[in-house]
């Protein structure tokens, strides 16, 4: 079969289903059974004499030998640190190359990140300055990975002072996304993801966003084995895909990603990130659509349908029992979209439309509102 006009310069290996149509210029798989031909990929995509695995020994442990039979015996090496986001740092990222150095790697070597977002971030960023650049083929195997942070380019580590401060943009040579690895996958962090799914529908695609409500059930009792689950994760990336190829750098479209995030954010930062991602971002998305309510950008009702979908997905709808509201107004300032000190927000006018904001895709929203907001989702 060949890949649609779109889907990637590369040719599509045998025996392997065709990338998904999206306007990203390197392909992206996604089918059950994929894992089996990511050897097929990387030397498709990123031929190479050397393959250097980065994963996390949790991933490892029940994926990794799965790649690593494909890959070029004596010249594949794997690299796995502990799992979790305290590993996301420059100190980490100083081990891993210092480790590819003393392995040999050179530009004759390519990464394949298997793993969650902190694996795809920092293998991303690994890939990005090891030697001024090195392909990186993104293996995500968490939900949220699948459909938000293996696509788009963007790698990163923390620092003491906040997440993703420093990183650059590297887009991948692949992404190979097998939602069959998710059977192993914790339910509560395969539900997390569900959250980045919903705000796909809410940004874009309102008959998308019925879709996921309409496949809740089968997801939360099934698991990866949902039926469409597969097209449910395509329909995600399309949409991701679809804003990213419009704005590259994050300068106009790409911050309608960040509905729900600039609460998310603050919330996680009071917490001191002691919670699941997508559980702040159900959170933010409910608060976010309320105030797009109160500044009059949205008809009543919108928060009701956002809250009535974060609770059919099992997310939580109230903030964490004894949050200071104060603290977290005060984080809000401290985001990427804030100008002036004033915070900024990405809001929908309804399901599937967003506020344009006349090409900025963020407003400001007055802190006595937010405040205002925050209560009462405390209360909820
Ligand atoms: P994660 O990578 O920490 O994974 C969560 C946990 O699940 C880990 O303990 C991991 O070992 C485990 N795990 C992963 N896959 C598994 C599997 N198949 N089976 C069993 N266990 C598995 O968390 P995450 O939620 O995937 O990613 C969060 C990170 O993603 C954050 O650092 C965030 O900043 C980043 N992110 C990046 C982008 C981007 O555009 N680059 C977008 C969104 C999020």
């Amino acid at each position: 079969m060949n890949p649609p006009p779109n889907a990637g310069s590369a040719a599509t290996p045998r025996a392997l289903a065709a990338p998904l149509p999206v306007p990203l210029g390197y392909p992206v798989y996604c089918a059950a059974g994929v894992l089996a031909h990511v050897g097929d990929i990387v030397r498709t995509v990123a031929p190479s004499h050397r393959v250097a695995i980065i994963s996390d020994d949790t991933v490892a442990a029940h994926h990794a030998a799965t790649l690593r039979a494909q890959c070029p015996a004596g010249a594949t090496q794997l690299f796995t640190m502990p799992p979790g986001e305290q590993e996301k740092t420059r100190e980490r990222w100083a081990q891993l190359t210092d480790a590819l150095i003393a392995w040999g790697a050179g530009r004759d070597t390519t990464i394949i990140a298997l793993g969650g977002g902190v694996v795809g971030d920092l293998a991303g960023f690994v890939a990005a300055t090891f030697m001024r650049g090195l392909p990186v083929v993104q293996v995500p195997t968490t939900l949220l990975a699948m459909v938000d942070a293996s696509v788009g380019g963007k790698t990163a580590v923390d620092t003491p002072a906040g997440k993703n401060l420093v990183g650059a943009f590297h887009n991948p040579a692949a992404v190979v996304i097998d939602p069959a690895v998710l059977g192993t996958l914790p339910a509560p962090i395969l539900r997390s993801g569900l959250a980045e799914m919903l705000k796909h529908g809410i940004i874009a695609d309102a008959s998308y966003f019925d879709q996921i409500l309409l496949a809740l059930p089968d997801i939360l009792s099934q698991g990866a084995a949902a039926p469409g689950f597969a097209q449910l994760i395509a329909g995600s990336v399309h949409i991701k895909a679809d804003v990213v190829a419009e704005d590259t750098r994050e300068g106009g479209l790409r911050q309608i990603l960040n509905f729900g995030h600039t609460i998310a954010h603050a919330i996680e930062k009071v917490q001191r990130y002691d919670m699941l991602h997508g559980d702040a971002v159900a959170m933010g998305m409910i608060a976010e659509a309320r105030l797009a309510e109160c500044i009059g950008l949205a008809g009543p009702g919108l928060a009701r349908s956002v809250r009535d979908a974060v609770q059919r997905a099992g997310l939580p709808v109230a903030l964490p029992t004894g949050i200071d509201i104060d603290a977290v107004l005060a984080e809000t300032h401290g985001d990427k979209k804030a100008r002036g000190g004033a915070a900024r927000y990405a809001l929908p006018r309804g399901i599937g439309e967003m506020e344009p904001a006349e090409g900025r895709w963020a407003v400001p929203v007055d802190d006595v509102v937010v405040k205002t907001v925050l209560g009462e989702l405390k209360g909820s």
